[in-house]
């Protein structure tokens, strides 16, 4: 088997209740989970699945489709049917498709309390539906969408309307007995997205969906995602999390995997250390770093890799990684535990780290 250090997130966990979507416990004890929406018309189920099938290969572990019509709630059980990962029905504004949703075998439904007003009425029926076949609900709230009530109540969308937008549905399922629920308070800000999950993390033991909303484009978005996760989930809060990019959805599990992976939320698979050069640098360590990357690219084993421009602090970078490379003089020191195994010309030097990384991926396995 794989050999496996121990984990030491920063923080204790809070303790939430845990729930099950689908085969996917959240909540708990359970592992942080990485989630995604598919972007395709979900009534065209060939394509979401072959979407879904993607995210399923990035390691995305529950993914979640939009039901805005009576097209998608059709296509719905054939989805949850084929998908080998749990299907979230995403649903804002009709009762009649969280019941589809629930009898196509969705493993949980998403709503969203500032568009389900109308619902109110209909909770007890939901509740009782769910409840029967164990599907969990989220409680969705959405800085955009929020509840006109609230918008006038706070003014705007602050984290203690969020909250209580969220904790008002939560009341409303719980009348009726029902607390197989997570919850999500998105903001745009993450500034108020992370002052709105604090107070909720602090005013119920519900397992938590970190988002924040309209992340933006590939870059802004993965900075503003791995900030604000990374400040909730160093305090042990998020139980779920989904990066929101305006960006291929599986780009989206790369970077919420790689969140996980940095705050030891997640075992490290392959890490490369590079250096960022500098004027001592005697090769082109972005181009080394990135022909290594690419030759290394979809290899599981958590091996660290260093790869340093110079002599400096190039060997005791590579000493402290699994393999590593130094360069000067146009040379390169290979490094593999430690220990300075060869000095290969620079035009060697990606290929010697390839075949040496797949030697130790190899005895990995063995071990
Ligand atoms: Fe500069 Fe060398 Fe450090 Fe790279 S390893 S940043 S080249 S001193």
């Amino acid at each position: 088997g794989m050999p496996s250090t121990p984990l030491k997130p920063l923080a204790v966990r809070r303790k939430s209740r845990q729930i099950m979507v689908g085969s996917v416990a959240v909540g708990g004890d359970a592992p942080v989970s990485v989630q995604s929406m598919t972007t395709t018309l979900t009534s065209d189920v060939n394509a979401t699945l072959q979407q879904i099938a993607e995210l399923t290969a990035s390691g995305c572990q529950i993914v979640r489709v939009a039901c805005p019509s009576q097209d998608d709630a059709d296509a719905l059980a054939t989805i949850a049917r084929k998908s080998q990962i749990p299907v979230i029905a995403d649903i804002h504004f009709q009762p009649k498709y969280v019941f589809a949703a629930i009898d196509a075998g969705c493993a949980a439904v998403r709503v969203n309390p500032g568009n389900i007003r109308q619902f109110d009425d209909k909770v007890k029926e939901i509740a009782k539906a769910a409840s029967e076949a164990g599907v969990p609900i989220r409680i969705g709230v959405n800085a955009g969408s929020l509840d006109r009530r609230l918008l006038e109540k706070y003014g705007k969308a602050t984290p203690e309307a969020l909250v209580e937008s969220a904790l008002w549905e939560c009341s409303l399922f719980e009348e009726h007995g029902f607390r197989d629920i997570k919850i999500s308070v998105k903001h745009n800000d993450p500034v108020v997205m992370i002052a709105a999950y604090r107070l909720l993390a602090q005013q119920c033991d519900y397992p938590l969906h970190l988002g924040v909303t309209e992340a933006g484009p590939a870059f802004q978005g993965t900075i503003k995602s791995a900030v604000a996760f990374g400040a909730l989930l160093s305090e042990g809060i998020g139980d779920t999390i989904r990066v929101s990019l305006s960006a291929p959805p599986a780009e989206e599990i790369k970077v919420g995997n790689q969140i996980l992976e940095s705050l030891n939320l997640r075992q490290r698979g392959l890490e490369i250390v590079s250096c960022p050069s500098c004027g001592r640098a005697q090769v082109d360590v972005y181009k080394l770093a990135e022909e290594v990357t690419a030759g290394l690219e979809g290899m599981e084993v958590p091996l660290r890799v260093a790869v340093m421009g110079c002599v400096v602090n190039g060997p005791g970078e590579a000493r402290e990684a699994d393999l590593g490379v130094a360069s000067g003089n146009g040379k390169g020191q290979i490094f593999v535990k430690g220990e300075v195994i060869k000095t290969v010309p620079e035009s060697k030097i990606v290929e010697t780290l390839i075949e040496e990384a797949l030697k130790l991926a190899e005895q990995m396995q063995d071990e």
